[in-house]
């Protein structure tokens, strides 16, 4: 099945390549053909992957997982030819500056031994302490005050602080998840893409899927500023379970089938949380039952977490040289870094794992680029993209204050949105670049690549391509068919090596190959805004909306 498959494949690959497409850029059919054949019979993504995901995953910024990772990628690059393969240090700080340390949990157990003795399914949240041992303690379930007032939830806890003196705390109430009857699809529509790739189609109407029009409708009440926020309430848990000598923290995942996400301690100093746990949405829900039925609970929990020292992590890059155009460069890369519940594979080794293939697949069948493509492999990005950010700052700078590198940038491919074939493109630049990208993927529609688009938002946040639109730069976004990104790996104990579709990182790695040695090929400079034309930079995020990017 499998060999008459691909020779039919292969057959459309020929077919199509060989099909004259009617573009004004200069495409290259039998350089496409090359791609589609190594990416097909040589590819090398799911071994980046095993060696991502399970020799050197998790790979959390600042610990030593992250670091072995990134060298193994820098090594591998080179060993493929590459040149000026590197590990770019950055500052990685605290919002005060002060160095921040690197984290990783090492063992957790976690059982029920009273009135019922089961193992329970559960992930540390970063960045807080290790239990002192083996602890076994009662559990007491609390369910703080939503929105109070300050006066209200020093009330509530002066009540309840002598409850949970030493004991294993419970802290929200239990999440009631519904089964979902309606599970959205795993692929988007051509049609669809189409129609939303398409420059000349009208935007989408205000409200509907429009972005910030419904600004307004969005709960209209502006918050009553008396009354405290979420994450205020959350920090003074934290210190109400320090204060109390709590053993242990025990927040409810809230999604189903035992999915886990796990984030940190936002101090990101351990000394400021008591251990902590996420437990799975079924063991939250059956210890919160017993004990709500009024039948004592004891559970006992071992947690080794380190720390490591910090101040400083890396970006990895790695790149093919140039020749007539060596000193302008197209980028592609992905953030390297994980959270911490499972092997971080859907996000982000793949990320990284098909950008390393398109660049190694163009080695492979001998392009000598006219312009340099250089791989980048980013930390930090779940801690608010910090390494690209740092990146560009170093290399770039900014449209309003350009260093020399500025004007020889010509685009970022960015990949952060799980297995999912690539369906299609957004670039920061006026519409000629959207159009540019538009023509380089349309031999590659037969693999689900229905376009791309440009934008004029600076904002950063959501992903690294928008470190650079942020600057000035262009940024490329690629858009990918869901899967179970959202629904089941994004961040979650689940994501692992078996998540990862192969067919369809192949795809997306072959139509990036043709997209890079395109862009490193032609002529002119990917258009790009001028001068007079560039959008205004951003204004900085308000106080508490710190640029967590987070996808
Ligand atoms: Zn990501």
């Amino acid at each position: 099945m499998k060999s008459t498959f691909i020779a039919v494949l292969v057959g459309v690959a020929v077919a199509v390549a060989a099909a004259p497409v009617i573009t004004s850029e200069q495409i290259d059919p039998e350089i496409n053909a090359k791609i589609r054949a190594e990416a097909e019979n040589n590819s090398q993504i799911m071994r980046t992957m095993h060696y991502l995901t399970d020799v050197h995953g998790p790979r959390l910024t600042g610990s030593p997982n992250f670091k072995a990772a990134a060298e193994w990628t820098v090594k591998q690059m080179t060993e493929w030819g590459f040149k000026n393969g590197k590990l770019e240090p950055w500052d990685f700080v605290n919002a005060d500056k002060s160095p921040r340390q690197g984290w990783l949990n090492e063992r957790f157990a976690g059982h029920i031994i009273a009135p019922v003795k089961d193992s329970l399914v559960g992930e540390v949240v970063a960045w807080t302490p290790s239990t002192k041992g083996t602890i076994v303690a009662d559990a007491v379930h609390l369910v703080p005050p939503t929105r109070p007032t300050q006066p209200e939830l020093d009330a509530w806890i002066k009540d309840v602080t002598p409850k949970i003196k030493g004991n294993i705390v419970l802290v929200g109430a239990h999440t009631a998840v519904r089964v979902n009857v309606t599970p959205p699809a795993l692929r988007r529509d051509d049609d669809d893409l189409r129609r939303q790739m398409d420059p000349d189609a009208p935007p989408p109407e205000a409200g509907r899927g429009g972005r910030g029009a419904g600004g307004a409708g969005r709960g209209g009440e502006p918050p009553d500023p008396t009354r405290l926020t979420a994450q205020a309430v959350n920090t003074a848990m934290n210190a109400l379970m320090l204060s109390a000598g709590v053993a242990v923290r025990l927040n409810d995942a809230g999604r189903d089938h035992g999915q886990i996400r796990a984030f940190q301690n936002n101090t990101y100093d351990v000394t400021k949380a008591p251990p902590t746990v996420v437990l799975r949405n079924e063991d939250y829900g059956r210890i919160s039952r017993i004990l709500d039925n009024g039948t004592p609970v004891r559970l006992e929990f071992t947690i080794v977490n380190q720390s490591f020292p910090a101040g400083k992590s890396f970006n990895a890059v790695a790149e093919i040289p140039g020749t007539d155009k060596a000193d302008e460069v197209v980028m592609l890369g992905g953030h390297l870094d994980s959270w911490h519940s499972a092997t971080g594979a859907t996000d982000n080794a793949i990320g990284c794992a098909v950008m390393m293939e398109a660049a190694r697949i163009l080695q492979a069948i001998g392009v000598k680029p006219r312009r340099t493509i250089r791989v980048a492999l980013w930390g930090g990005e779940e801690q608010g993209l910090l390494g690209s950010k740092a990146y560009v700052k170093e290399h770039f700078g900014t449209a309003e204050n350009p260093k020399p590198e500025f004007s020889k940038f010509n685009g970022y491919f960015n990949v952060d949105s799980g297995t999912g074939r690539i369906r299609g493109a957004s670039v920061f630049g006026p519409p000629e670049a959207g159009t540019v990208l538009r023509e380089i993927f349309k031999p590659f529609e037969d693999l689900g690549v229905m376009g791309a688009l440009s934008t004029s938002s600076r904002r950063s946040g959501g992903t690294d391509s928008t470190s650079f639109n942020e600057a000035g730069l262009p940024g490329i976004g690629l858009s990918q068919d869901p899967i179970e990104y959202q629904t089941y790996t994004w961040h979650t104990n689940l994501d692992t090596y078996e998540r990862i579709i192969e067919e369809d990182v192949k795809k997306s790695a072959a139509a990036l190959a043709s997209a890079l040695y395109h862009l490193a090929m032609r002529d002119e400079m990917l258009p790009r805004f001028a001068k007079e034309n560039m959008p205004a930079p951003p204004a900085p995020p308000g106080p508490g909306r710190g640029g967590l990017g987070q996808r």
